[in-house]
């Protein structure tokens, strides 16, 4: 029996996860669950997968939970803050940390989960994005692995087994375009609504912002290059609506593999709790003559310079994307909060990137610092 932790638990990922394992009736024990704040979803999850701990980041609503389980007669350790989500990933009799809480947030408890001879299953592109190469090298040191949660890397994963990652000549990341691809009014337009509503996946408001500028692919494009260990400029973004086929790699004897499927996140989810083993779902069947075409387009660097940014700052490498991925977490809430508009999200991570000093001390302290200045930088601007 597999033993994890499941860090965002009452987040889009963290929640279709427990139904996977509940519904799939997985040989899966949960040992321990973390959420921001959402302690009445938490309440249900204990009940049904009684994890011996719980993390509630918000203290007092930890206290709130800690009073319900005496008056309830449920024996669990209660930890909240930061740390708490790092002592959630150092339980002992756990195999596996599940990392799916939003943003740099999420960089200790990964590393505390490595260090402690944890397999990472990482839903968190942020962690990734910011120290990924320090990461997979400490995972390497550990004897650990590292699955991908995020259904373009699954993909990649997919389309890697049993290959040399020698012989790869191009990842071929897919977009489904977010909804601003063939959006022809003026983007300094875009409400907050309009950037909230994406066409094909339901997900967070922080990665439902990130997919409508693509800073999400952005993203997803250093996640790549750190995961499967290629450099940034072999990582090319194609851009395809349907979402049903979810990446591709092409190897150096010209042939491409891609990996189809109907869009629906248990499906890349499952098989970062089952490899190597595949299960029954109960994800869609794909139908193609029913989805009729698949269409690919380039992408417009004009249009979305979130890009342009993500690819400079992978190029950068060392505290660069720690920076850029820090100004854009504040950038997005601003934008949520209505303080700026849509195309300021860019412009601020764009100054923010060039103010940046690199550090190429490569320890995590370097990627927290560059993460704490960039944000208070942000922030500067925005005020
Ligand atoms: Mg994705």
């Amino acid at each position: 029996m597999r033993k994890i932790v499941v860090l965002g638990s009452s987040g889009s990922i963290g929640t279709q996860t427990l139904d996977i394992i509940c519904n799939m009736k997985m040989d899966v024990c949960v040992k321990g669950l973390s959420v921001d704040s959402n302690i009445e979803v938490l309440k249900l999850q204990i009940k049904k997968f009684k994890p011996s701990a719980v993390s509630v980041n918000n203290f007092a609503k930890s206290q709130i939970l800690k009073k319900w389980c005496i008056s309830n007669s449920i024996e669990l350790s209660v930890y909240s803050g930061p740390s708490g989500l790092e002592r959630l990933a150092e339980m002992p009799d756990v195999d596996m940390v599940l990392v799916a809480v939003v943003g740099s947030v999420g960089l200790k408890s990964t590393i505390a989960a490595i260090e402690s001879k944890k397999d990472i299953a990482i839903a968190n592109k942020e962690v990734l994005a910011m120290a990924g190469s320090y990461i997979m090298k400490l995972a390497a040191k550990n004897g650990i692995s590292v699955f991908p949660v995020d259904s373009e890397h699954s993909a990649i994963f997919q389309c890697c087994i049993g290959e040399k990652k020698s012989q790869i000549k191009k990842i071929i990341l897919t977009a489904s375009g977010g909804p601003f691809y063939r959006y022809d009014k003026s983007f300094s337009q875009i409400t907050v609504g309009e950037a909230l509503s994406h066409p094909t996946w339901k997900m967070g408001e922080k990665i439902t912002i990130d997919s409508a500028t693509l800073m999400n692919k952005g993203l997803e494009a250093i996640e790549a290059s750190v995961l499967f260990g290629v450099p940034v400029e072999k990582v090319e973004i194609i851009m395809h609506p349907q979402s049903v086929l979810h990446s591709m790699v092409e190897y150096i004897d010209g042939s491409v593999i891609a990996q189809l499927s109907s869009p629906d996140m248990r499906l890349p989810i499952q098989y970062a709790l089952t490899y190597p083993e595949r299960l029954p779902s109960n994800v869609k069947p794909l139908n193609l003559s029913e989805v009729g075409k698949l269409e690919f387009f380039k992408p417009d660097f004009n249009k979305f310079p979130c890009l342009g940014l993500s690819y400079y700052a992978a190029k950068k490498g060392f505290t660069m994307p720690s920076a850029m991925n820090a100004a854009n977490e504040v950038a997005v809430e601003a934008f949520l909060n209505k303080e700026i508009r849509f195309t300021d999200i860019a412009k601020i991570v764009k100054k923010t990137m060039h103010a940046h000093t690199i550090s190429k001390k490569m320890s995590l302290d370097s990627f927290i610092e560059a993460d704490f200045w960039a944000r208070h930088y942000a922030r500067k601007l925005i005020n």
